[in-house]
């Protein structure tokens, strides 16, 4: 199955649940960490690589939230949005739906039309200097609770950057019941954003249809537990609802024990639109191509089955049809030119 990796590294591709501050790889990080000498994150990136390797999902919050604290500043915020952008451009990753937690930046101080700016302007610049279409996803973190939901909730729909597509919801599902959110997905959904929880990641199938029921999810965030539940799988078949996977986040955070227990199989027989996403990619030592990889191997893909996958994500993204059809158009070409060498 490596042989299938050339093909994936070229291939065109979108990207629907990767996280901002959990794409900072250890190049990044330690150049924030050396702006913000107090923190307790190493500088050094083979230590680092060490401060990485997570123990169970809650260690992972734990690591995660320190990086956070190290966007300090707009300036902050625009490196590594753009730095994000760049390594995304790296892996022909034409479009991306960035999961940003704005409450994470605007309770450490940063002015909240600063944060904007500063992702607006990262976003502008990657388009023109890189090639890559990037939004935003603003998520509330789970854990922070309901003054978190109604921060988050008034970033999104009264300061709405110009990049702004979805809401979310991360964090911890383990005591942080979905419909507790409903009034803020209400709110982002009257605003015109679409319903983007995660749920099903390391809960049961419940939580997946909380997500569906309460916050009127369009799309999952991973789904994990989905297929304990064939009646639910048979729903989100049914409407076309699509589970965004991430195989090596799953088996970091130990949400699944073995990537060859994953159940991405179970979710493509009963007909899911799957998508396949790297969530925080250096925390989890992984990037798309690696996720694809281990995507075509599960599932036994070809490369016309690689590129089916990744037409999923363009399908499955909020871009414009317009959009969505050159995107897939870039995928059909650059497959039918890899297979006709
Ligand atoms: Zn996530």
């Amino acid at each position: 199955m490596t042989d299938l990796l050339p093909f994936i590294e070229g291939l065109p591709k979108a990207e629907l649940h990767v996280h901002h501050v959990g794409s900072a790889s250890p190049r990044i990080v330690s150049e924030l960490a050396a702006r913000h000498p107090d923190t307790k994150v190493p500088l050094d990136p083979g230590t680092l690589a060490e401060y990485f390797t997570f123990t169970d999902f809650a260690h992972f919050v734990e690591v995660y939230l320190s990086v956070v604290d190290l966007v300090r500043t707009p300036d902050d915020v625009r490196l590594l949005t753009f730095e994000v952008a760049r390594d995304m451009a790296r892996q022909n990753i034409r479009y991306a739906e960035l999961t940003v937690t704005p409450f994470s930046s605007t309770r450490r101080g940063i002015p909240e039309q600063g944060f904007m700016e500063a992702i607006e302007d990262a976003r502008k610049a990657a388009e023109t200097e890189l090639g890559v279409l990037l939004r935003w996803c603003f998520d509330i973190p789970g854990e922070a609770g309901l003054d978190a939901a109604e921060e988050t909730a008034r970033l999104a729909v009264d300061l709405r950057p110009e990049g702004l597509v979805s809401f979310g919801l991360g964090g911890p599902e383990i005591g942080v019941p979905r419909p507790q959110f409903k009034p803020y997905f209400d709110r982002a959904i009257a605003a015109g954003l679409r319903s983007v929880p995660h749920a099903g990641e390391t809960t049961g199938p419940q939580t997946v249809w909380d997500a569906l029921n309460d916050l009127r999810a369009e799309r999952i965030g991973h789904g994990t537990s989905a297929p304990q539940d064939p009646e639910l799988l048979a729903y989100l078949a049914e409407h076309r609802i699509p589970l965004e996977v991430c195989p090596t986040s799953n088996i970091a955070t130990r949400a699944v024990a073995t990537l060859d227990e994953h159940p991405v199989r179970e979710m493509v027989a009963a007909g899911v639109l799957v998508t396949v996403n790297s969530d925080d990619p250096p925390m989890f030592g992984t990037d798309l191509n690696n996720e694809y990889a281990v995507a075509a191997r599960l599932l036994e893909l070809d490369e016309r089955g690689v590129a089916a996958l990744a037409k999923n994500a363009v399908e499955a993204s909020f871009l414009d049809p317009s959009g969505k059809a050159r995107i897939a158009g870039e995928i059909d070409a650059y497959t039918e030119q890899w297979l006709a060498k």
